[in-house]
């Protein structure tokens, strides 16, 4: 199973708490978020980072159910 990560890039504040947490996956681009690939193994970190984003702008999917962020 893949899943998928993306960014909200309108929303994203540039906190950086992402890339601190997953920087396999997130890098800061121009004081914003993006990610690399948009694809990643099943990970609790990513769940992680989508659920101490400030400004909710991580979203992971499976292709099918948002897993991230939690409620
Ligand atoms: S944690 Fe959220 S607000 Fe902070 S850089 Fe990542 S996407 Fe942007």
């Amino acid at each position: 199973m893949v899943w998928r990560v993306s960014v909200d890039r309108e929303l994203c504040l540039g906190s950086g708490i992402c890339a601190a947490l997953a920087p396999e996956l997130f890098e800061l681009a121009e004081e914003r978020s993006r990610v690399r690939g948009g694809e990643a193994a099943p990970d609790d970190t990513l769940l992680d980072a989508a659920d101490s984003c400030p400004a909710q702008a991580i979203s992971v999917t499976d292709g099918a159910r948002i897993l991230g962020p939690r409620p």
